[in-house]
């Protein structure tokens, strides 16, 4: 994908590789509470052991800043992927670069993985510092494999000062994947592409809003981002989150779109109550008559209707973003409508972005999304068209 080598492209037997993954799963108490991510770290990990490596893999997990921090080990994950590998020599360093790691990257043997521990124990990791790059590409200075997307778009030390040291540069097959749907198929999307963006803040959101504009069909805007939008229009949005300095980007989106023929919808209808846990006050009013000191909590039924019936009829659909705060029954209506919308249509659908996903998982559809990213930050800023550091440095066929 892109032109970029993956690891189907090298020849890894009897190579010492560096495999950065993305096995940042959240943890209660030592638990592991979903391992998702450290089940589909397994194909690459798997395909680089069956055909000879040596493995030293690293990962993230949390925010420890530069410290030790216990709680933030990666032992339980070790574990976990232990029980993912049977029949497989694992090896986990109790430290990245100091001498547990060393001397077990030295001892490895083909078909042998070693995991180090949380490499945001570093503080060069976040600074991107190029004496630890140095140190980890000691460990496996044979080939560099990347099958981290979520961590991407940071210039972080083993995701891009590392990789600039190898002659050669990969992609793992989660990375492929990512690439092939967020390059491939929203790059050359087939037509109608319906791009529907919500969630809490329009700042996050205006770079990859500015570079949809003119390239989708169709841009559905909900969750609190579209009262920005409604205010812009000068409508009145009572007491509902707004980005007040982001008014003038909003109104270049919608004059953009409008010069491109994109048609932007906002919604009609909203449910609107007087505080977040006001649930028993719920009701939908029509986008002209949200009330004075009402907020509007969830996009209204007419609203998520008209929005499942426009995802009805595209052949592409970007979602990113929940339309209400679907973590609450009584403001979840919107964004469980558009998933369901989602999982029955025949298009190529495309979801992004931490909360979408859960609530793809809490409408119980995510089996029947095209792709669903795992990385937020990281799709974002490459469907903006922003050069990411982890992809700038992959080597080309
Ligand atoms: P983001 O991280 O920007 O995608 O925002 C996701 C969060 O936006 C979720 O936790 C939602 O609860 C929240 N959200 C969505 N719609 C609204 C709304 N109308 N008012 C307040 N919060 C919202």
């Amino acid at each position: 994908m892109g032109g970029f080598l993956s690891v189907r492209d090298v020849e890894v037997k009897g190579q010492k590789v560096f495999l950065r993954l993305d096995l940042n799963v959240p943890l209660d108490d030592g638990r592991i509470r979903d391992d998702t991510r450290i089940q589909a770290a397994v194909r690459t990990i798997s395909y680089l052991l069956e055909h000879g490596a040596m493995v030293v893999a690293c990962s993230h997990l949390g925010r420890p800043k530069g410290q030790y921090v216990p709680a933030l080990s990666l032992a339980p994950v070790a574990e976990c992927l232990r029980q993912l590998l049977p029949g497989r020599n694992m090896h986990f360093a109790a430290d990245i670069v100091g001498p547990d790691a060393t001397a077990l990257s030295k001892e490895l043997k083909p078909g042998e993985l070693l995991l180090l521990e949380n490499i945001r124990f570093e503080p060069g990791e976040t600074s991107g510092d190029g004496a630890l790059a140095k140190a980890l590409w000691k460990l496996a200075p044979d080939i560099y494999v990347n099958d981290a997307f979520g961590a991407a778009h940071r210039p972080h030390a083993s995701v891009f000062a590392l990789p600039c040291l190898y002659m050669k540069v990969v992609m793992g097959f989660l990375l492929e994947r990512e690439l092939a749907y967020l390059v491939g198929r929203l790059g050359t999307p087939e037509r109608p592409y319906l791009a529907i963006l919500g969630g809490a803040k329009v700042s996050d959101k205006v770079p990859v809003l500015k570079a949809l504009a003119d390239k989708v069909d169709a841009l559905c805007i909900g969750g609190a981002m579209a009262y920005t939008f409604l205010a812009a229009r000068g409508i009145r949005t009572g007491a509902s989150l707004i980005e007040k300095e982001q008014i003038p980007a909003a109104r270049e989106i919608m004059e953009s779109a409008g010069r491109s023929g994109v048609c932007l919808s906002l919604p009609g209808d909203h449910v609107v109550a007087r505080a977040i846990d006001d649930e028993a006050g719920a009701h939908a009013v029509p986008t002209q008559a949200i009330p004075d000191g009402m907020m509007g909590f969830d996009i209204g039924p007419v609203t998520a209707q008209t929005y499942a019936a426009v995802a009805s009829r595209a052949r592409t659909v970007l979602w990113n973003g929940p339309m209400g705060v679907f973590e609450r029954p009584a403001f979840a209506a919107g964004t469980m409508t558009l998933a369901k919308a989602l999982a029955d249509t025949k298009a190529i659908t495309v979801v992004g972005g931490g909360d979408s996903v859960a609530a793809v998982k809490a409408a119980g559809v995510g089996d029947k999304i095209s792709h669903i990213s795992t990385g937020g930050g990281a799709s974002l800023e490459l469907l903006a068209g922003m050069e990411l550091p982890g992809l700038k440095v992959l080597s080309r066929k």
